[in-house]
Order: structure tokens, then C-alpha cells, then sequence
């Protein structure tokens, strides 16, 4: 069995008071699912949310780091940063990062090494924008993302890496892609790996959907059979949806 995972990133919301107040109300839900619950806040909230989470079923994870072990990197917090504050867990790749920042597959690729290097675990993020998909060219575009940023990998670093597909048309844009097109791609993904490094490394790892997904939709995305759970951006902000999306496995 897969693990199921359902991962709210916070993204650039939340003061203090805020990410106290939406903790808060997080712990007064009940996981009904088995899967493992995660929360991205925001660097400045990461120590506190991690402080106020210990000892619960929800971990919590950063929303990105520098691939350098430290040093003249003004503004970029360090794998070994995270990990001294009980932070074992890093999304890397996300699209806002790739569109805003310049993330390119190779500076991705260096921040891989670098979480899995210092022992953290990695949501590693791609998809297609809506052009690729247009024009037909999704796959081709998500199997590049991934070659370029993993293939350099062992087949046993992929115990530590989970897979989240967000297709960039259908994040924060209340468009979703329909189950069936993110089985087909889940799937499509799932081969691209088995060919390149077996049925072990392709029928374990678990592979995230992320894309508006929300409690009325989640039930029929997490239903499809290589769709292992969700990456959750706005619907995250609120522990009511969180807590229905967690539980419509
Ligand atoms: P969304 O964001 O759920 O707001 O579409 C998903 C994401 O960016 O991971």
C-alpha cells in the first residue's frame, strides 16, 4: 500500500496571530483517514507551528530551501537550518517558485540533492502550463520536469522523494483537472519512472494531485488508483476544508 498523503501549503498567508489561530483549530479536528496529514507555513511561523504540532498527526514542512549548506546567501534559509528546528520535510519545485523565481530543472535537481543529502524527505513539484496542454504536449513537458530534476538519482533516494503533479492552469484558478485526466497523467508518470528505475521505485513512491482541489471534488480525485492524496493550496487556509479534503479518503 501506498502511503496517502494529504499536504496544505500555506504559501505566503498567515501572520503569527493568524497561524496560531488556524493551528488552533486544526487540533480540534479528528483524521478519520490513514492519511498522513502535512502543513507548509511560512519560515517565519515554521519554528512556532512546529512547537504547537509536536506530538500530533500533522507534520510540519517548509515550503522551500537554498541547495548551499550555508553561507553568503542573503535571505535563503539552509536544508540544516530546517533540520535543526524538526523540520524533516521540504516541497521543492512548486510552479510559483519555477514562474517567480527563476527555478530552473537544474538548480532543482542541486536543491534535491541538497534536502536528501542532510536526510529531509522531498515533495518534489511539476507540471505542465496551459499551453503544453493545449498543444498536446503535457506529457513530453512533466516527463522533461522530471528527468532533468531526478534522473541523476539512485533508485533508493526515491524512498525519500514524493511526487505532487500540479498541472499550472488549474492552481488557485478553481479550474481543477478532471480525475480522469489526473489518472492518466499519475499513471503516465508512474511508467516514466518504471522505466527508468523498475516496478519497486514506480509502484511505491506516492504521487500528490495539486490544483484547486477543494471538499467537493477531493473524494472523486483521491478515488482514482494512482492518485495518492493531495497538495492543497487555498482550500488549506481553512481547517473546516482541510479537514474534509483529509478525510474524503
Ligand atoms: P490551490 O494550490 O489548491 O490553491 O490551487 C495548489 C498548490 O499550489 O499547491
Amino acid at each position: 500500500m501506498r502511503k496517502q498523503i494529504v499536504a496544505g501549503n500555506w504559501k505566503m498567508n498567515n501572520d503569527l496571530a493568524q497561524t496560531e489561530a488556524l493551528i488552533s483549530d486544526l487540533k480540534k479536528y479528528t483524521k478519520l483517514s490513514d492519511a498522513a496529514i502535512m502543513v507548509a507555513p511560512t519560515f517565519t511561523n515554521l519554528w512556532h507551528a512546529y512547537q504547537s504540532l509536536k506530538g500530533t498527526n500533522i507534520e510540519v514542512i517548509a515550503q522551500n530551501m537554498h541547495f548551499a549548506k550555508n553561507g553568503a546567501y542573503t535571505g535563503e534559509i539552509s536544508a540544516s537550518m530546517l533540520k535543526s528546528i524538526g523540520v524533516e520535510t521540504v516541497i521543492l519545485g512548486h510552479s510559483e517558485r519555477r514562474e517567480y523565481f527563476n527555478e530552473t530543472d537544474e538548480l532543482l535537481a542541486k536543491k534535491v540533492d541538497a534536502a536528501l543529502e542532510s536526510g529531509m524527505k522531498v515533495i518534489f513539484c511539476f507540471g505542465e502550463v496551459l499551453a503544453d496542454r493545449k498543444s498536446g504536449n503535457h506529457e513530453k513537458v512533466v516527463e522533461s520536469q522530471i528527468k532533468n530534476a531526478l534522473f541523476h538519482l539512485q533508485a533508493s533516494s526515491f524512498f525519500n522523494i514524493i511526487l505532487a503533479y500540479e498541472p499550472v492552469w488549474a492552481i488557485g484558478t478553481g479550474e481543477t483537472a478532471s480525475p480522469e485526466q489526473a489518472q492518466d497523467m499519475h499513471s503516465f508518470i508512474r511508467k516514466t519512472l518504471s522505466n527508468k528505475y523498475g516496478s519497486d521505485v514506480a509502484e511505491g513512491i506516492s504521487i500528490l494531485y495539486g490544483g484547486s482541489v477543494k471538499p467537493n471534488n477531493a473524494q472523486e480525485i483521491f478515488s482514482k488508483p494512482d492518485v495518492d492524496g493531495g497538495l492543497i493550496g487555498g482550500a488549506a487556509l481553512s481547517a473546516d476544508d482541510f479537514f474534509a479534503i483529509v478525510n474524503a479518503f
